[in-house]
């Protein structure tokens, strides 16, 4: 699936290409996007290193129906194990290998750098030298690519397929420059890798537009049983959305004093629990903060970050989460960078942050706990900034362009699938590389 903003018709135009190849304008290559009836990449994939993931590495690739081959002239993906690298001098392989045939990456490639948490390897400093690598990577590929460093601990060399699924694939086409962490999990591979969330239930806030809609949309395509929460007066929308992802509704405000309660009983009287709970719902509430009065300060804190947990508790102390459940939170680049006229919206989304940390340690063995965070992402929220400043949050990033809603929900349902039992504890940045917060 393509879809192009104004400018990004234009630079792809004849006329449109020469002025921004003279000028050096942004240039938006059209991302490649998932779609079942393509392959995961445009091209073979080549694998390289000598560490403890080449072998699953390469029978993941296969069993995804890509061709993994030594040498050729055109790329759909470079993966480098360097879990292995355990000196500074060895980080010159990662020059050896990706120098001669980085330019042989084809349109919307990807790279993919494995290593060792530096916590747990033999030159803590080399395995942490990979992270600069990787990133720099992502901001010189250029037509769509992106670059991703996943840290593999010892004993989590099963566990990596789903990740490894989404990021060789356009599901991932909107993240890049992320580093990934996966621990040890016992992984059972789901029958259909289309359909990994066949007999779950999850609970999406938020959901009736928006990021929230297209989480409900590829949650319910990947199998599973959509119940869809918004405030009542959003009700209308709400029942279109559930109708079409074939789920239910569940009108409520999340910050009202009994919605914790209400939330628990529907899931078990309906359900008689949930796997997976979507924390989307978010307000902003602008002004700089000598200009703020506490009505938006309260509001924006209660609806981003209060509401949640207070629901995390209460799912928690009711034990309604089934095992192997999932909490995702919806943070936002302004939660890692800050944001002028949003310290209300930023202090909300660090603290899903905090909420990720906290939680993925006390709860794990029970559920995974991540987050996203967005960047520019097309909607309606953004399509109200002021022009000026909606096209600069469009542009500054590696990809030059917004994301779309579909990109967060492919990154949420990434985490939501049974496979992903060893990502845990992740924050992933869905902004094509932003450099706020960079
Ligand atoms: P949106 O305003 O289109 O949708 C938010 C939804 O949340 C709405 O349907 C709204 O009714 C619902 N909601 C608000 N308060 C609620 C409450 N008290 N109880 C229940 N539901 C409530 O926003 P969006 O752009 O789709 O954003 C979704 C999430 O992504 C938000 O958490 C937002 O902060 C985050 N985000 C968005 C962007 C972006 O570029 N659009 C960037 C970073 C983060």
């Amino acid at each position: 699936m393509v879809r192009m903003d104004r400018y990004q018709s234009f630079a792809r135009s004849a006329l449109g290409r020469f002025v921004v190849g003279k000028v050096g304008l942004p240039d938006p290559y059209p991302l490649r996007r998932h779609s079942p009836d393509q392959p995961p990449l445009d091209g073979p994939v080549l694998l390289g290193g000598s560490g403890r993931l080449v072998e699953p590495v390469g029978a993941i690739v296969k069993s995804m129906g890509l061709d993994l081959v030594t040498t050729g002239d055109r790329y759909g993906a470079l993966v480098f194990d360097a879990s292995g690298i355990d000196t500074v001098e060895r980080l010159r392989e990662l020059h050896e290998f990706f120098q001669p045939v980085i330019r042989a990456l084809g349109p919307c490639g990807r790279v993919v750098v494995l290593g060792t948490p530096p916590e747990r390897a033999e030159s803590q400093i080399a395995q942490r030298a990979l992270e600069g690598f990787t990133r720099s990577v992502g901001k010189e590929l250029k037509r769509g690519g992106t670059a991703q460093l996943v840290y593999v601990a010892p004993g989590a060399e099963g566990a990596i397929a789903s990740t490894l699924r989404f990021l060789l694939s356009g599901r991932s086409a909107y993240v890049s420059g992320q580093v990934i962490r996966i621990g040890p999990a016992d992984v059972v591979a789901p029958e259909d890798w289309d359909r990994p969330l066949a007999g779950k239930v999850a609970l999406v806030t938020g959901a009736s537009r928006g990021i929230g809609a297209a989480i409900a949309e590829v949650l319910g395509r990947d199998g599973a049983h959509v119940v869809c929460l918004d405030v009542p007066a959003q009700g209308e929308d709400l029942s279109a959305v559930a109708n079409r992802v074939g789920g239910t509704t569940l009108q409520l405000d999340i910050t009202a004093p009994d919605a914790p309660a209400r939330i628990v009983e529907h899931v078990t009287q309906r359900h008689g629990g949930v796997d997976i709970v979507v924390h989307n719902a978010g307000i902003t509430r602008d002004r700089t903060l000598g200009r703020m009065d506490e009505d938006r300060w309260d509001a924006v804190i209660a609806v981003n970050l209060g509401a949640q947990e207070r629901v995390n508790e209460a799912l928690f102390a009711a034990e309604v989460v089934r095992p192997n459940g999932r909490i995702i939170g919806v943070s936002s680049i302004a939660g890692i960078a800050g944001n002028v006229g949003q310290t209300n919206y930023a202090t909300s989304k660090a603290g899903v942050i905090g909420m990720v940390d906290s939680l993925s340690g006390r709860v794990a063995g029970r559920a995974t706990v991540n987050a996203v965070a967005p960047g520019f992402i097309e909607t309606k929220m953004t399509a109200a900034v002021p022009l000026f400043i909606r096209e600069a949050g469009r542009r500054m990033n590696s990809m030059s362009q917004g994301g779309l809603p579909v990109d967060v929900a492919e990154t949420i349902a990434w985490f939501a699938s049974p496979a992903s039992a060893g990502v845990n504890g992740n924050v992933v940045r869905v902004c094509g590389q932003s450099l706020l917060g960079a």
